[in-house]
């Protein structure tokens, strides 16, 4: 299926891109945008290549949940530059609204869920994340639309979400003003090294460049395989389901602990159900769509944590791709062994971390070095053996 964006800004279809520029960033979602974004305003010439429509995968198809509470350490560094970024970028983008910070439940509904929670509450504590702890009548209290299966939550007050509906249009025309040249409908199809740089092939010509950036998602692995470097990544294929607009209930962003709910309703009253269920298809022979049996048990979840949904209607369901790491870290930084070819991709929450993702990877391509730890991400770890 078609990704939930269509944005404002897609520029009208592919012709044959310029004899040279200084950087090619493959692959137009999140990732893509957001490094051709902080690159061009360093002051390089971009050109941003997409096989499809710019934002039509998995950054248009998501959820874009901000939930701290639930970020695991190694990416914290990250994650509080991208909760900066994302108002920065909806107030340049003239979306002042970008990043709605509505405060977050994660939830825990089992005894053995409830352990979980309290550890895992312990140790964002002891990494300075500002949460509260809810149970019995205080949780009642604070969310009396939570259903009497719900046992206790933790409260952050930083938590949120982002539209991927608002935020194409927003962060493409801010790629756009910065000088990116974006060309849609062009498959890159090999990259071979010229001179001291590199050529980067499309059916509608090829183009030199000093340095590349592979933002393709969950088609990273097959876009580095064009250089000669196989990376070993997982794809998920996972659902999301959206109901009709109903009387608001939902005030916070609600999680469970142990991935299997994300919910929160707009503020035009329709309510996004998600979860990490996962749908049918592979990356493979290109095929994904919903898993009713799947999308059923996520929708009963959902009704059994908030009892208001029981009387939503689901109006659409999709499935889209995510490609994950194995430790779910992101794949970021230098290739090695390729001299100028740069990947940022499958990070767990790579939407929420999209806008830091791409302002530190024009970083390292720029001055050769990065302002917050990289190590646990480098792309090394990943890499099939010959
Ligand atoms: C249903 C669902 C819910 C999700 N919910 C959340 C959430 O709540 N929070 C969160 O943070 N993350 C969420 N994610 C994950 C998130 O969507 C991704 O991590 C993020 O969008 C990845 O962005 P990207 O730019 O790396 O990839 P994409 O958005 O997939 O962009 C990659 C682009 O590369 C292009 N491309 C591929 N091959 C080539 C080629 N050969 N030549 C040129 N272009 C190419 C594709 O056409 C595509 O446009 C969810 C994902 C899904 C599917």
């Amino acid at each position: 299926m078609r990704s939930a964006a269509q944005p404002n800004h897609v520029p009208p279809e592919a012709s044959a891109p310029p004899d040279e520029v200084e950087s090619v960033i493959i692959g137009a979602g999140i990732a893509g945008v957001a490094t051709a974004l902080y690159l061009a305003r360093a002051g390089r010439e971009v050109l941003l290549i997409d096989r499809g429509d710019p934002w039509g995968e998995s950054s248009g198809a998501n959820a874009g949940t901000v939930v701290l509470f639930i970020i695991p350490p190694a990416v914290l560094p990250l994650t509080f530059r991208t909760l900066a970024l994302w108002p920065a970028l909806g107030a340049e983008g003239g979306v002042h609204t970008l990043f709605h910070r509505k405060g977050g439940l994660s939830l825990a509904m089992t005894a053995k869920e409830d352990r979980a929670l309290r550890n895992w509450f312990t140790v964002q504590e002891r990494h300075g994340i500002e949460a509260e702890l809810l149970e019995g009548a205080a949780l009642r209290n604070y969310a009396p639309w939570l259903g009497p299966a719900v046992m206790s939550a933790v409260l952050c007050a930083e938590d949120g979400y982002v539209s991927p509906l608002e935020a194409g249009p927003a962060l493409i025309g801010l790629a756009l003003a910065a000088g990116v040249n974006m060309q849609a409908g062009t498959p890159v199809t090999g990259i071979a090294p010229a001179g001291a740089g590199w050529r980067v092939e499309t059916p509608a010509g090829s183009v030199r460049c000093r340095d590349i950036a592979i933002t393709a998602g969950a088609w990273s692995g097959q876009v580095s395989a064009l250089c000669g470097v196989g990376l070993r990544i997982f794809v998920d294929v996972n659902m999301l389901a959206a109901t009709e607009p109903f009387a608001p209930v939902l005030d916070r962003v609600v999680t469970h602990i142990g991935g299997s709910l994300s919910l929160k309703q707009f503020d035009n009253g329709t309510c996004l159900i998600g979860g990490g269920w996962q749908g049918k298809g592979s990356l493979r022979d290109g095929t994904r769509s919903v898993d009713g049996g799947n999308l059923l048990q996520n929708l009963g979840f959902a009704a059994k944590t908030v009892p208001a949904l029981r009387e939503a209607r689901v109006t659409r369901a999709w499935a889209g791709y995510e490609g994950i790491a194995a430790d779910s870290l992101p794949l970021f930084g230098a290739l090695p062994n390729r001299p100028g070819i740069f990947i940022s991709a499958c990070a767990r929450g790579g939407f929420l971390l999209g806008p830091a993702l791409g302002y530190h990877l024009a970083e390292l391509m720029v001055e050769g070095r990065c302002s917050v730890p990289i190590a646990a991400y480098d792309p090394a770890r990943a890499i099939r053996p010959a």
